[in-house]
């Protein structure tokens, strides 16, 4: 019989966003360990929505200015145009000079900034309202201005973020708020501050679950297109975007970088002899033993038909062989007639190599991965043609 705490678990995962497998359910808790490209793109996601949440704020703030010239007197309206104009100013130059980099720490920093902009306007025009008695029409537009921190805490749900992340954001919001009670001590009326306190509490709740099921939504849809739907290890775009990223990271640190390009041996001929689907099943289990035995750090992509991609940043030439002689000696699986499935490897690393580019570092490794073919199949070759060592065949383990 099924415990009440089963029931409970079960009931509670129907509730969790079903665009996600269990095992990336975590993602929506924390940033820590998201995958590169999808780093990437949030990060380029949140300061674009930011730059659209900057350019609304930035016309409709000295808009209200002709409301309040309505309604307060001449000084009051003088100083609070004041302040909306910098309000202002401050926005169109978030909008203009803040571009997206791809590094979340600039989106952070640019929401951060977004954010900032109107709690300090916010504080700025509650403080002196409150030292203003506000009669009629005037004090219905002054309580308005007490709904700013609403807007803000309903404006976290256009962006994708973590739980850490909302809660991080939405605290410091409730602290602004807080801070201009604070400020407002002497005149302060406590029950609706207390009301008002409490529905900021919840609104923040409900933007959290807003913006949590938009980055489940948005890590389902970059999944999709990232991976590659045979084998579901990186396809060749999005893995030349990593391979770009790892390039530029390890050349901004001089560091290794290693790349090997690994082609699988006379496989046509197991289509030819047993069919496609026999194929796409040896494939299928060679790219999972490949991603079973890989580093956290390294990405594995599928480069074409029968050819992978292995980015292994931060690893050097020998370290780099080491990796690919335990990989390949557990085996990349059997072929349809029981024969072990074998490849040939080429290798090249930045530093080792002396490589300034890119592109010269994948034209390296598949120029020794055809050495390698040539030098008999079921090897790996990490030197020029002309070295004094021939490439040895692999040792596979039983
Ligand atoms: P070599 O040892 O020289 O690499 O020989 P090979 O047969 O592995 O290489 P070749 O380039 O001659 O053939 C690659 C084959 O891979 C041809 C193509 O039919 C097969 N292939 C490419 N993509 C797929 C796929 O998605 N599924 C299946 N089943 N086969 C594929
Ligand atoms: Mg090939
Ligand atoms: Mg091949």
């Amino acid at each position: 019989m099924p415990s009440i705490l089963d029931l409970l678990r079960s009931r509670l995962s129907s509730l969790l966003p079903s665009e996600l497998k269990p095992n990336e359910l975590r993602h929506l808790l924390s940033p820590r360990r998201h995958p590169l490209l999808l780093c990437q793109r949030r990060a380029t996601l949140i300061v674009n929505r930011v730059r659209l949440f900057a350019f609304l704020f930035a016309v409709l703030t000295p808009l209200w200015s002709l409301i309040d010239l309505m309604v307060f007197e001449p000084r009051l309206w003088a100083a609070l145009a004041g302040f909306r104009m910098m309000a202002c100013l401050a926005f169109t130059c978030l909008l203009l000079f803040y571009r997206p980099s791809g590094n979340l720490l600039d989106a952070y920093r640019a929401i951060a900034i977004l954010f900032a902009i109107p709690t300090i306007f916010y504080i700025a025009s509650h403080t002196l309202l409150g030292s203003y008695q506000l009669a009629q029409f005037s004090a219905v537009v002054g309580a308005g201005y007490a709904f700013l921190p609403f807007v803000l805490m309903a404006g976290l749900t256009i962006f994708p973020l973590t739980l850490v992340e909302n809660l991080v954001l939405s605290s410091l919001l409730l602290l602004a708020q807080a801070l201009a009670g604070y400020l407002s001590w002497a005149t302060l009326n406590w029950p609706s501050f207390a009301g008002a306190f409490w529905l900021l509490i919840l609104i923040a709740g409900v933007a959290s679950l807003a913006s949590m099921s938009q980055l489940a939504f948005m890590f389902a849809l970059v999944r999709q297109a990232i991976r590659d739907p045979l084998t579901g290890v990186f396809s060749r775009g999005s893995g030349e975007e990593i391979l770009r990223l790892q390039w530029d990271s390890a050349q901004r640190k001089d560091g290794p970088l290693a790349l090997a390009f690994i082609d699988l041996d006379h496989f046509k001929s197991i289509n030819d002899n047993h069919g496609h689907e026999s194929g796409d099943q040896v494939l299928r289990e060679a790219a999972r033993r490949l991603v079973a035995t890989l580093r956290g750090s390294d990405s594995l992509l599928r480069w074409g038909g029968e050819e992978f991609l292995l980015i292994m940043p931060e690893t050097d030439m020998q370290q780099a062989h080491m990796a690919l002689e335990r990989i390949v000696g557990q085996g990349l699986g059997v072929r349809p007639d029981g024969a072990p499935l074998t490849a040939s490897i080429g290798l090249a690393e930045r530093r080792c190599d002396r490589i300034a580019d890119c592109r010269d570092l994948l034209e390296l490794a598949d120029k020794r991965m055809y050495y390698a073919k040539m030098s008999g199949r079921n090897r790996l070759c990490a030197t020029d043609p002309e070295a004094v060592q021939p490439p040895q065949a692999f040792v596979m383990r039983d």
